[in-house]
């Protein structure tokens, strides 16, 4: 028996020694899976299987510290809704079948339990990672939430998660700014809305453009870094738009905390946009965005899904991403 324990000890070593290397925090909740618009919809269950399913096949699962999503409360929503909003998603999913609120965003019986799971996620991730129970975390929840405004919800999203953690970062934990970061192919006209009047908020984005939801481009000031990509931009026009606007922004502002909204759907095998980036960018940025916490946050980074259609992409693309943050 202490030959076994002799023979166990180092493991045990170097198993801590990863999860503190790693030490992310890997947030979500079976209640986000009841969220259904439809059986042909790329917003789908399925989309956090696939995000599973590679974490696992990689090993990099066991390195995570895994956590359940709360429920967001009504006073994490109202930071950055207004009530009455709130009250609309809430009654929304009370009927039987589904409520259409927008061509392509649906209410279902499992929306507002998702919703809430997702937003919790957030504030959750927030929580962890300022009390140092994490360095950083993601957020696996659906549905996305960068597209909902202060008063409307609108492409696939009801909450706006990202807005909701990062007003917590500044309401409930003091801190006076924070910075946004956004690669989905999609523009986050949600976040911009919510925190583009708010001198605490850097947002630093890049999106496909002329796209949905048509806008992005108007909104430039050096708060709100918003960089439009052409369609069939891959990796080297990320990498450029990334180096050449918001590291500069972000070393300017010296953000206390960042967030994420961590969108795979610019990946060149998702055909939701038609930009072309791959798994090696999406780790290339996960980088960028680490070197910058580290220096100016104190390595604090909560990122939340946001896009990413193509499963088996998704599921690659999010790997890559995470295990970015434990190879610094
Ligand atoms: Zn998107």
């Amino acid at each position: 028996m202490p030959q076994a324990r002799q023979e166990q000890h180092p493991r045990t070593i170097i198993h801590r020694f990863r999860q503190r290397v790693l030490a992310t925090a890997f947030i979500t909740h079976p209640a986000c899976l009841l969220h259904d618009m439809g059986p042909s919809h790329p917003e789908c269950p399925a989309r956090l299987h696939a995000i599973d399913d590679q974490l696992i096949a990689s090993g990099l699962s066991n390195y995570l510290v895994h956590a359940e999503a709360p429920l967001a409360g009504r006073e994490h929503l109202l930071r950055v809704h207004e009530a009455g909003h709130i009250s609309m998603i809430e009654a929304g999913g009370a009927g039987a079948g589904r409520l259409q609120l927008d061509p392509e965003t649906a209410m279902c019986a499992g929306t507002l339990p998702a919703a809430l799971r997702a937003a919790g996620a957030g504030v959750l991730a927030t929580d962890m990672v300022m009390t140092g129970v994490a360095d950083t975390a993601f957020c696996s929840v659906r549905p996305p939430g960068h597209h909902a405004e202060r008063n409307r919800a609108m492409g696939f999203c009801f909450f706006n998660n990202v807005a909701i953690a990062a007003a917590h970062a500044l309401d409930h934990h003091g801190l006076k700014r924070v910075a946004i970061a956004d690669f989905d192919v999609h523009h986050g006209n949600g976040t911009a809305d919510i925190f583009g009047t708010d001198e605490r908020v850097l947002m630093v984005s890049t999106f496909q453009h002329p796209f949905y939801p048509y806008c992005g481009t108007e909104i430039r000031s050096p708060r709100m870094v918003n960089i439009p990509l052409a369609a069939h931009s891959g990796g080297a026009e990320f990498r450029a738009a990334v180096k050449d606007h918001w590291l500069p922004a972000l070393e300017k502002f010296k953000p206390e905390m960042l967030f994420v909204s961590a969108g795979f759907d610019g990946h060149r095998d998702d055909d939701m946009g038609m930009l072309k980036l791959v798994e090696a960018d999406y780790a290339w940025v996960a980088q960028q965005l680490k070197t910058i916490a580290d220096v100016y946050s104190k390595g604090r980074i909560v990122s939340m899904l946001e896009g990413g259609y193509e499963l088996h992409a998704l599921g690659r693309s999010v790997t890559a991403y995470l295990k970015s943050f434990g190879e610094i």
